[in-house]
């Protein structure tokens, strides 16, 4: 079924084809973390965004080469080195090490490149480079070099091509040094910032003295060292439309002559119980702040994914339980199948699979994937009380679970979810009843209530179940 997505740069939805002649390879990237501090939940629903789009194209049949950048080098990365009387490498470290375990414990899938900005120097010099003798981009008297919008334009190029600009109130010879600003002060912006004071220790030799890069160079650097000067797929939440987005298509467009992107996505923002997120509103979570309030990085993910990319979504603590619940019953659910499947296999049941990659397939439309799962699991419920389920049933159904799950990656495989310690315990429980001593059995049944696991009786035996 052919896969459809909504373009940033043509505002439609379109059905995707790649690049490649053989229609077979992905190439897709991703603006990845500004290591400065722990990511809010604002920033993973980008990134189980970008995993939803990776994982629908994996499923989809396409070899996908996924990119993220580490950015390690950046404005308030500085200020905080400054602050904290660190190094760079030793403050960016802590935090990048810190983004990527919570990734896996949002059950993405780690990308295939995570190339950092600091590691690019040259790349990104060599760049620069290019777009000084093209004329787009000139050195200032300070010896920091800026992109020029108005030459730019000049060589018939488009600035502003995922948003309508309003480039008349453009001033020419306006600039911008810092990474981050607001469409009113749309002006030249910064590739190679000069060297200042404040910068303390973090400098790099180049041929316009010494300096840093600035945030958008790294990203068109990085994505062509990793993809091309053309590819397929670039992501980011819709906050980076413009500049970040924008500078990048010209900075890699004023580089190479060539269209950068074939398919700009962008992902919805995210309010915190109704709101904007803020730490003084005490609606601010990182990842971290809804683990240490018992949740898990499966149900997290399985919030973020309840709403199209597209839509702002209220993401809520309330919300939060509900996904608990709606993961026990699925869980019950698949163990039950499991149960009854046992080691029979069979081919996938088309009464999911066909509903669910649909819905997929029409610019990932996630609410009405998650109501074809529902939809199959009420129908598994109901024939599972009625007895009316044969094993083959039961295991074509699993195989579907399984790639349904390929995609939405909250499944768990209960076999390797139990810890050893209660397995011990059940295997104890399991021999004391054998034994026929059932005060012990009946402790040890307490003992792993305790820990939050049931045991359940079933005529193949026993199974744990976590509550
Ligand atoms: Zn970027």
């Amino acid at each position: 079924m052919a896969l459809k997505l909504f373009n940033t740069l043509t505002r439609s939805v379109q059905e995707f084809t790649p690049l490649d002649p053989r229609k077979q390879k992905v190439g897709m990237y991703c603006c990845g973390p500004t290591v400065y501090d722990y990511a809010h939940i604002g920033n993973w629903r980008t990134f189980v965004f970008a995993d939803l789009v990776r994982r629908t194209l994996e499923f989809s049949g396409y070899e996908v080469s996924h990119v993220m950048n580490i950015t390690d080098v950046e404005d308030k990365i500085i200020q905080r080195v400054r602050e904290q009387k660190t190094t760079l490498r030793e403050f960016t470290g802590k935090f990048e090490a810190a983004f990527l375990d919570d990734l896996k414990a949002l059950g993405c899938r780690a990308p295939h490149v995570k190339p950092r900005a600091t590691e690019h120097i040259p790349e990104i010099i060599a760049l620069i480079e290019k777009l000084v003798a093209r004329g787009v981009a000139y050195p200032a008297a300070d010896g920091s070099v800026y992109f020029s919008i108005e030459k730019y334009r000049g060589c018939g190029a488009c600035y502003g091509q995922l948003l309508k600009l309003n480039l008349d109130e453009m001033r020419s010879g306006e600039r911008v040094a810092s990474d981050e600003y607001e469409k009113e002060s749309l002006a030249d912006f910064a590739l190679w910032k000069a060297r200042v004071p404040g910068d303390g220790d973090v400098f790099w030799p180049s041929p316009f003295g010494e300096g840093r890069p600035g945030w958008h160079i790294e990203c068109s650097a990085m994505s062509i060292k990793a993809l091309g000067e053309t590819f397929d797929l670039h992501l980011g939440g819709e906050d980076l439309k413009f500049p970040h987005h924008e500078d990048e298509i010209a900075q890699s467009e004023g580089a190479t002559g060539k269209p950068f992107v074939k398919f700009w996505l962008h992902g919805a923002h995210l309010l915190v119980e109704g709101k904007k997120m803020s730490k003084s509103l005490g609606n601010f979570f990182t990842l971290r702040d809804l683990l240490a309030r018992g949740f898990t990085g499966r149900e997290v993910r399985y919030l973020l994914l309840t709403a199209h990319y597209r839509e702002t979504f209220n993401f809520t603590l309330d919300g939060l339980h509900g996904a608990k619940s709606a993961l026990l019953r699925l869980d019950e659910c698949i163990g039950k199948l499991r149960d009854l499947a046992g080691n029979v296999t069979a081919a996938p049941d088309a009464n999911l699979l066909e509903p669910f990659s649909a819905a997929l397939a029409d610019d990932l439309n996630i609410s009405a994937a998650w109501a074809a799962v529902f939809d199959w699991r009420n129908e598994m419920n109901r024939r599972l009380a009625e007895n009316s389920l044969h094993p083959a049933d039961a295991a074509a159904a699993l195989a579907a679970w399984e790639k349904v799950d390929s995609v939405l990656g909250v499944g768990v495989k209960a076999e390797t979810e139990i810890p050893p310690e209660i397995q011990a315990l059940a295997d104890e429980r399991a021999a004391a009843k054998q034994a026929k001593d059932f005060k012990r059995s009946d402790a040890i049944r307490d003992e792993l209530k305790a820990r939050s696991w049931v045991i359940e009786d079933t005529p193949k035996g026993t199974r744990l179940k976590k509550l």
